[in-house]
Formats: C-alpha cells, sequence, structure tokens
C-alpha cells in the first residue's frame, strides 16, 4: 500500500510524478514498466484524482464513474492489466427526457442513426456524411471550426438535434458550441463507435488494481506529498520539493492542473514571459456539482436506466447547463450488479457549475444553497422514482469548492483547461527541458480515457528524454 508523508523517502529517482490522477497514475506505470526509477506524489490521502470515491456508513459513492468510450477496455488491456480491462462492462440504457424528446438508447451509431432518421426526420445520407466527417477529425486538425458551425453545416436550424448530438457531450466534459469542433467530434465519436462503457467493481476496486500493479513494477508512491516547488539548475528541471524536502529527478511529469504547474510551481524567470502570458491566458473548464443519495438496506429501485440526462429546458443552452439555478442534469443510477456482493443502490445527480457561484457564498448561504440543491434533486427525481424519499437514507452534496480542495484543480476544474490548454501542455518540454505534462487538458484529454491516454503519450515522451539523457552522459 502506498505510505502516507515522506518519511524514509530516497532522494534521487529518474522520474518524479506530481498528482495520481489517471494521466500520472498511467504516465507512472508506463515508466516503471521501462524500467525508470518513478517516485509518485500525490497531495491527497487516496490515489485516482477526480476518479474518486467515499465511503458513509455503508454507501460507497462513486465521484466520476458514469461513463467512458469503450477505447478505456483498450487502454487498460494495453497499458495495465487484462484482469482491469476484463471488469469494463456496457452500460444497457442511456435515457434522455426533456421537453424536446424523450427516449433510450444504447448511445451508439446504430442507435443514433435510427434515431435521428425516424424520431427527428433526417435523411439517412446526411446522418452517414455527419458520422464519417465527425469520426475523421483528429488534434492535429484545423480548429476554427465550432461546433455550432458543425451543427449548421449537417442539420441547420435543428436544434433539437443539436440537442441529442450534444447535451450528453456538455455534461460528459463541459464542452459549449463555442468550442472547437475537433473538441466535440473526438469524444462523441469515441462513445459512438460502441456505447457508454463503466467499471464493474467501482472505482475503488479499479484505483486498488493499479495501485498493486504500480507497487508490483516498482513505483514507489507517497500520499499526503504535496508538492510545493519544481526545482531546476539554470533552465534544466532538476526535481521537485515536497512537504519541504527537495528530491531530485532527471525528469518531472506534473499531472496537477496546467496553469498551477507552470505559474505556482515553477519559479518565475523559468520560461519566458511570452509561454507565462500565453498559459496565463489559457481558459478553466466548469466545475461540478453532484447529489450523492444513498439507498436503504433492503430497497430496491426498478431499472429506470443507467444514465439519464434530465432537463426541463425547454432547448439545449450550454450556459444554462451551469447556472445555479438548475434545469439539466445527469442520475447515475448504481445497481447493485456495479458492486457485486454489497446488494446496495446509489444514486449521482451531476450538474455542470461555476466555482465563482459557490465560492462566494458566506458558510450559512454555502450550507442552505447545498440543501436547497439535494432537495431540489430529489424533487427531479420523484419523477423517475416516485417513492425515492421514502427509500434514502444517506444525502450529500458536493461543489466546485469540493472539487478544487480534494484536486487542487483551479476553480475545482472538473475537465481541466479548454482547447489553448493543448499546445502549452505539450510544449512545457521545449521550454523547461525535463518538465513534462500531463492530465486533463483541451477537453480531449480529459475524461478516464483522455487522461489514461494523454499519460501514456507523455511516459513515451519522458522515456525517450530519459533515453537521450543517459545516452549523452556515455
Ligand atoms: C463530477 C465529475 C464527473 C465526471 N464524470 C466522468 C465520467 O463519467 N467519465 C469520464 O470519462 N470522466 C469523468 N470525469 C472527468 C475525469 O474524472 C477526469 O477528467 C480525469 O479523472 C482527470 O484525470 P487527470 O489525469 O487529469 O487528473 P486529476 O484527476 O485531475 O488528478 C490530478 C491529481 O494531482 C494531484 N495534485 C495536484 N496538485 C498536486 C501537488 N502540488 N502535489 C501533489 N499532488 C497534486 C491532485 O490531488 C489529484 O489527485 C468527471 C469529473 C467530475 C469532476
Amino acid at each position: 500500500m502506498a505510505l502516507r508523508g515522506i518519511k524514509n523517502i530516497k532522494l534521487e529517482y529518474d522520474c518524479v510524478v506530481i498528482g495520481a490522477g489517471l494521466g500520472g497514475l498511467t504516465c507512472a506505470n508506463r515508466l516503471a514498466q521501462s524500467n525508470h526509477s518513478v517516485l509518485l506524489l500525490e497531495h491527497h490521502v487516496q490515489l485516482g484524482g477526480l476518479a474518486a470515491w467515499f465511503q458513509r456508513k455503508h454507501h460507497i459513492f462513486d465521484v466520476a464513474l458514469h461513463g467512458f468510450p469503450i477505447g478505456m477496455m483498450k487502454t487498460c488491456r494495453k497499458y495495465w492489466t487484462n484482469e482491469i480491462a476484463k471488469k469494463i462492462v456496457k452500460l444497457k440504457g442511456i435515457r434522455f427526457d426533456n421537453p424536446q424528446f424523450s427516449f433510450t438508447t444504447t448511445y451508439d451509431r446504430k442507435s443514433f442513426t435510427k434515431l435521428m432518421t425516424t424520431e427527428f426526420g433526417i435523411d439517412s445520407s446526411s446522418v452517414e456524411q455527419f458520422f464519417n466527417y465527425t469520426r475523421s477529425m483528429t488534434f492535429v486538425d484545423d480548429t476554427t471550426m465550432t461546433t455550432r458551425e458543425l451543427f449548421e453545416n449537417f442539420f441547420p436550424g435543428r436544434e433539437d438535434v443539436w440537442r441529442l448530438l450534444m447535451e450528453p457531450i456538455t455534461y460528459a466534459n463541459g464542452s459549449t458550441l463555442e468550442d472547437p469542433a475537433v473538441s466535440y467530434s473526438i469524444v462523441f465519436s469515441n462513445f459512438m463507435s460502441n456505447g457508454v462503457y463503466t467499471f464493474k467493481g467501482g472505482t475503488d476496486l479499479i484505483i486498488k488494481l493499479m495501485e498493486e500493479e504500480l507497487i508490483k513494477n516498482g513505483v514507489e508512491i507517497r500520499t499526503r506529498a504535496t508538492v510545493e516547488k519544481i526545482t531546476h539548475n539554470k533552465d534544466v528541471i532538476t526535481g521537485v520539493v515536497v512537504n519541504g524536502q527537495h528530491i531530485a529527478a532527471k525528469a518531472v511529469v506534473s499531472n496537477a492542473n496546467l496553469k498551477t504547474t507552470i505559474l505556482d510551481l515553477l519559479d518565475d524567470g523559468l520560461v519566458s514571459e511570452e509561454f507565462r502570458t500565453k498559459t496565463e491566458k489559457v481558459r478553466i473548464n466548469n466545475s461540478s456539482c453532484q447529489v450523492y443519495i444513498g439507498i436503504k438496506e433492503g430497497e430496491e429501485i426498478e431499472y429506470i436506466g443507467d444514465l439519464i440526462f434530465s432537463s426541463t429546458a425547454d432547448r439545449f443552452d450550454a450556459l444554462k447547463m451551469l447556472d445555479k439555478n438548475v434545469t439539466s442534469r445527469t442520475f447515475s443510477i448504481y445497481y447493485p450488479w456495479m458492486r457485486p456482493g454489497r446488494e446496495r443502490y446509489a444514486i449521482v445527480s451531476s450538474t455542470n457549475a461555476r466555482f465563482e457561484n459557490w465560492n462566494e457564498l458566506s458558510e450559512g448561504q454555502y450550507k442552505l444553497a447545498k440543501n436547497a440543491l439535494a432537495e431540489d434533486t430529489l424533487h427531479c427525481l420523484e419523477k423517475y422514482v416516485p417513492d425515492i424519499r421514502s427509500k434514502v437514507d444517506h444525502l450529500e452534496v458536493a461543489t466546485p469548492c469540493t472539487f478544487k480542495r480534494y484536486t487542487l484543480h483551479v476553480n475545482g476544474s472538473s475537465f481541466g483547461t479548454k482547447f489553448e490548454g493543448l499546445p502549452v501542455s505539450r510544449d512545457i518540454c521545449s521550454k523547461a527541458p525535463g518538465l513534462f505534462h500531463t492530465g486533463s487538458v483541451a477537453i480531449i484529454m480529459s475524461g478516464w480515457l483522455g487522461a489514461a491516454n494523454y499519460g501514456v503519450i507523455v511516459a513515451n515522451e519522458v522515456d525517450r528524454y530519459l533515453f537521450g539523457i543517459s545516452e549523452g552522459q556515455e
């Protein structure tokens, strides 16, 4: 098991990874598999970052396990273990319920083609062309086209179709119609390839299995270990200061927030003023609120779908989805099959949210606002589970302030930065040799799959960098 604090820690490693989110975990594992000595430092007591869970009485709640694309299975098989990959299973029913339409789908291309042609009356060739076009986009493509323009091109004026195509992606990563179409297309196509998947056993199990694998591969892991500084000699990175102790490393990978990494952990003057300004201009993605609803032992919930995109808003409006007066929320229903042997149900409601709407409240107002959100959520849930109030024995609310506290993300951002964060994240290693960044940026590198895959990409770069250093020394 990972040790807390930095007592008896070795003082030198090939690579230090700051942060044990899915990007940091996967990067650390890949580097250890390539025989590098790796130290993984996590500020929280628990590994996983936003891939978090918590226990209350006999309930276990998952924070960010609502669904990811099938690609996660391949990533886990290739870069983690078969045991992890085999526990990834498909969700059966993704339900939409709003004033414009109401139905359940498997959220894949086949089901969407049928819905778009029959329910929405779109001709099949336009649907086919749309799917082919979005699937062909990659992140080196033109980024000037917005998602709004993409939709206008294929489905002019059809805001109901836009809602079908966009609303789940806005929930999934906070992107809006004004973000680059490429960020939408990559995420949407990943889901459309085969629907929505989850991890059977819950976040606690996947992170436990990852931790075991890291330890088996020789990674030194320390929790309650907050990195305060990334150190350098001239312009080359030399290590980190963690809990007041300097640890030397040939390379440092930061899985912490991109802006924090460059603007707070690095000394002023290490990177050019121009690069700092570019970093300052990177916009942070929005945050989330969640309501965790624990169901009493012995109570059951009939199958109402695995994920419900529920909205009372007349039309899709990404800005309205951030409003504190909630009109749109996603319910994730965790049936007993999700955690075999526990026989418990839980429901988690998620909404997109703005940090400033919560951070500015006094303590009393904050408590009242949380209670109001919990009450409003139960009211909305009564539509799907009429006797929900008699079944609940635990109710708890998380806000953007909660996410900030546990992950140190600027403004409690759930999905890192907007698209312009990608070149900054990619370029840092050329500005400060030996420093790399992995983790949620640019929408496409966020989410469980995006973050894990980005961890692999960056591990390969670090491996090349370390190889270059050892070659130079011979
Ligand atoms: C409410 C919510 C629901 C979500 N639902 C889904 C979903 O259904 N599907 C999906 O695919 N994605 C979902 N996500 C997003 C997904 O969980 C994240 O994009 C992904 O887990 C982020 O991984 P990451 O590698 O960027 O690291 P993060 O999870 O952001 O972790 C970064 C880690 O770095 C640590 N750290 C930061 N600074 C320091 C420091 N100075 N020293 C030491 N450690 C430090 C933090 O404590 C943290 O553990 C959701 C997110 C939220 C908030």
